[in-house]
C-alpha cells in the first residue's frame, strides 16, 4: 500500500474505534476520549500506521526528517532483517507499543515532542502538498504540524492512551499490507510465513487508486460528522 493509503487507513481505524472503546478500560487504560483526545489520536495513529515502512529507503516516512528518519530507517532494517520482514510482525506492533506507552508514562514534553514527529509524518503520509515545491512544502507541514500540536497542547489532551494508538496504528499498516498482493510475516521471527500474500489488489493501482483512497476519505468525513458534537461547539444564540 502506498504511504496516504497508509496514513488515511490510521485516521479511519481511529476514528472506527473510538466509539467501541469510549467508556471502557483495555490494558489499565480508561478511554475517556473528548475531541481533543479523538484529533490527536487521528494524527498518532496516522503516523504510527506508516512506522512500520521505516525499514525502506524511499518510503515517505523514512524521507520526512532527512537525515533523522534515514538513520532511524537504517537502523530498524538492520535490526529487523531487511524491508517488510520484522518491522511488519505483532513483535514490532508491541515493541512500539511499550516504548511510546513507557514515554508517555516518563515525561510529558517527550510525549509532545513525539506526537509532533508522528503528526508532521501523517502529514507528510498525507501528500500534504509534497510534490511540486519541496521547500514549500516542508514549511508548510511544519507550520501546519506545529499548530495541530500547540493546539492540543493547549487544550490539555490526555495522552494515556498513546502506546495502545501506537500499536494499532501498525496494525492497521499490516492490514493495509495484506489487503495489496505483498504478504506480511505476522510472526516474525518465529515464523516467516507471509499471511495474505498474493492476495488482494496491486500496491498503487487503480483499485487502491480509484477505490481505496476515495472510500477512506469519505470514511473520514462520515466519522468527523458522526463524532464530534458539532451543535455543541457552536456559538449560543
Ligand atoms: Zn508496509
Amino acid at each position: 500500500m502506498m504511504g496516504h493509503s497508509h496514513a488515511l487507513s490510521g485516521v479511519v481505524g481511529w476514528m472506527a474505534i473510538v466509539p467501541l472503546v469510549q467508556g471502557t478500560e483495555i490494558l489499565g487504560v480508561r478511554f475517556d476520549l473528548g475531541p481533543g483526545e479523538i484529533i490527536a489520536g487521528s494524527f498518532v495513529c496516522a503516523g504510527a500506521a506508516l512506522l512500520p515502512d521505516l525499514d525502506h529507503k524511499s518510503a515517505t516516512i523514512t524521507q520526512t526528517y532527512g537525515v533523522v528518519t534515514k538513520t532511524l530507517g537504517a537502523l530498524l532494517n538492520w535490526l529487523f532483517g531487511g524491508h517488510r520482514n520484522g518491522t511488519h510482525s505483532f513483535l514490532f506492533a508491541l515493541i512500539m507499543g511499550v516504548l511510546t506507552q513507557a514515554l508517555a508514562l516518563w515525561s510529558d514534553m517527550a510525549v509532545q515532542v513525539f506526537v509532533f514527529l508522528l503528526t508532521g509524518i501523517a502529514l507528510n503520509g498525507l501528500g500534504f502538498g509534497m510534490d511540486k515545491n519541496r521547500t514549500a512544502a516542508e514549511v508548510i507541514n511544519a507550520m501546519g504540524t506545529a499548530g495541530i500540536v500547540l493546539a492540543l497542547y493547549t487544550s490539555g489532551v490526555d495522552y494515556s492512551w498513546m502506546g495502545l494508538a501506537v500499536a494499532f496504528g501498525c496494525l492497521l499498516h499490516f492490514a493495509g499490507d495484506m489487503a495489496t498482493e505483498m504478504g506480511v510475516p505476522l510472526l516474525w521471527p518465529a515464523s516467516k510465513y507471509r499471511f495474505g500474500k498474493n492476495m488482494g489488489f496491486k500496491t498503487d493501482g487503480p483499485i487502491e487508486r480509484k477505490v481505496i483512497t476515495p472510500l477512506l476519505t469519505i470514511a473520514i468525513v462520515l466519522y468527523s460528522i458522526y463524532l464530534f458534537p458539532w451543535a455543541e461547539m457552536l456559538p449560543e444564540a
